[in-house]
Order: structure tokens, then C-alpha cells, then sequence
């Protein structure tokens, strides 16, 4: 069985990414998939190398044969997502590719073409192969594009007898993010001690308590506020979900960043820790 690890957030700017690259360099035998499909920056810090890129097609959106259509307005009135004005024009960002228009056309002036929605990478790295895929900016179905991500995640490690996916999940609560907790082995919740943090993760919490996901919660920067991450982990006790690690804020953490090096493969202190082995550990078994 494939031990597959999510790393999700509440929200943006937590540190997510920044840890699922400092996890990384621990394993071998793993693919590396990005979930992150609105903002795939896994790539900056593990730097893998593009072996194949192929568009992905969403699905499929109508498109009007002005030649044959008689402006009768059934589309309009038909469609549930107001995606046809009562000009007959096709808004391509709320269609939802229902095929209802398409139905109801009296005249047969509208059929459903594919629409390419996104593009999904296969990477070569220094730590094993990565997956990861760029939404177009305005496209929905993030969701669909992220299930493709961990699909093909899985096929490599079946093929490849590879052992473990690290998975960069995205932030928020979206069906993307559901899309990345479905049936993964663990979820690691990255927050940080402020009221945006703690707001935000009880979503998250909820979230993989209601898909039945078994997550740890890592609080990063955690000397930041010291009275907000009490509150987080009085919180956390309540829900009974542990805090696996908490973080010390590091300025060389960040310095690492800038320069472009996962802080793990640095000689920061906190990951010869025996904190970090002792998760490392847990995420192994
Ligand atoms: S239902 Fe067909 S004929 Fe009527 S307005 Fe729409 S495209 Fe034109
Ligand atoms: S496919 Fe569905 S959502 Fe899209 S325009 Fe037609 S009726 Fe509306």
C-alpha cells in the first residue's frame, strides 16, 4: 500500500510549501505531487527538471452556430448557471459545461467542444519524480485537475514500486482541497499563531474531521505569539487532534527561501532536531 501524506493550510502563507519541501529530502522510493494548482510553487525550492507536459482537458463547453440559431432564448432561460446573456453570448468563466443548452436548442445550434482548462507536468528530480499542474488563471475545476495530479502520482509509484507520495495540498477549503485529503494515509495542517491562522484552521480542522482524514497540526513560527498558539492548542486538545511539531521562527529559514534552498537541506538547527526525526518517523510508518 502506497503511504500517500497531504500537506494542507488553512489559509496562504503559512509555510506550507516551504515544509512539504523540507519533508522531501527525508524519504526515498516517493513521487512528489503539487496540488497546488492555483499557485504551483513546490518547483521553485525542489527545482525539477519538465520531462513531458500535456494539456488537460477540463470538460467540455457549447458553442454557438450563429448560422442556425434563431435568437428564440430557450438557452438563456435554461441555463442554471447564467452563463448565456439574453444576447445569446456564452460567458466561458460561469459555464459549468451542464450540457443543458445544448439540449434544449430547437435548431441543434449549439454543440459541446473540449476545453483545455489547465496543464499538467511530469518533472524529473533529484528526489524522485514530480507531478504538478498550473490551472489557467480564471478557470474553475481546480478540483478535477488536482484528482488528475494524484492519479498520475499513483500510477508512477505503482509502476516505479515506489512506496510514499508527498503531496502539496492547496490552501483553504475548497474542492481542491478536497480533492487532496480524499483518501490520503495522513494530513499535516500547517498554521501559525495569529487570528487569521486559528480562524482558518478550525475550517480545516472540520474539513478532514468530516472526510475522516487523520491529520497532525503543525504550528509554525509558534514563538510569534505565544498566547495565540496556547489558544490554537487548547483549541487542537478540544478537537482532539494532535500538534505534532511546533516551529521556532527562524530568520534563516527565510533567508534559505529567498536564496532558493529548502530550509531542511540547510544547516538550520530545528531539522537535525530530534523533534523533526521523531515526525519524519511518524510520517514514515
Ligand atoms: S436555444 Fe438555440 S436557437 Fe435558441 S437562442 Fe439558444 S442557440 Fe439560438
Ligand atoms: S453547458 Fe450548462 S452551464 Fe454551460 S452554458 Fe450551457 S446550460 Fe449553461
Amino acid at each position: 500500500m502506497i503511504n500517500e501524506i497531504v500537506v494542507i493550510s488553512g489559509k496562504g502563507g503559512t509555510g506550507k510549501t516551504s515544509l512539504t519541501a523540507s519533508i522531501i529530502p527525508f524519504f526515498e522510493d516517493l513521487v512528489i505531487a503539487d496540488c497546488d494548482v492555483d499557485a504551483p510553487d513546490l518547483n521553485i525550492l525542489i527545482k525539477g527538471e519538465i520531462v513531458k507536459e500535456r494539456d488537460f482537458i477540463g470538460f467540455q463547453r457549447p458553442v454557438i452556430d450563429y448560422e442556425k440559431c434563431t435568437y428564440c432564448g430557450l438557452c438563456h432561460t435554461s441555463c442554471n448557471f447564467n452563463a448565456i446573456s439574453d444576447d445569446i453570448i456564452i460567458n466561458n468563466s460561469a459555464c459549468e459545461g451542464c450540457k443543458v443548452c445544448e439540449y434544449v436548442c430547437p435548431e441543434g445550434a449549439i454543440t459541446m467542444h473540449d476545453s483545455v482548462i489547465g496543464k499538467i507536468y511530469h518533472r524529473k528530480t533529484i528526489f524522485g519524480p514530480m507531478i504538478d499542474a498550473r490551472l489557467i488563471p480564471g478557470e474553475e475545476s481546480s478540483g478535477k485537475l488536482v484528482a488528475e495530479v494524484r492519479k498520475l502520482a499513483r500510477d508512477i509509484a505503482y509502476k516505479e514500486n515506489r512506496k510514499m507520495i508527498i503531496i502539496d495540498g492547496s490552501p483553504g477549503i475548497a474542492c481542491n482541497v478536497i480533492s487532496a485529503i480524499t483518501g490520503v494515509s495522513k494530513a499535516i495542517i500547517v498554521t501559525e499563531p495569529t487570528i487569521s491562522g486559528l480562524h482558518d484552521l478550525k475550517k480545516v480542522v472540520h474539513l478532514v474531521k468530516m472526510f475522516s482524514v487523520e491529520a497532525k497540526v503543525i504550528i509554525n513560527k509558534y514563538d510569534l505569539s505565544l498566547n495565540k498558539a496556547k489558544e490554537i492548542k487548547e483549541y487542537l486538545e478540544l478537537m482532539e487532534i494532535e500538534v505534532v511539531l511546533e516551529l521556532p521562527f527562524d530568520v534563516e529559514v527565510v533567508n534559505s527561501i529567498s536564496n532558493l534552498q529548502i530550509p531542511s537541506t540547510t544547516n538550520i538547527e530545528f531539522f537535525s532536531s530530534k523533534k523533526w526525526f521523531d515526525f519524519i518517523e511518524y510520517l514514515r510508518n
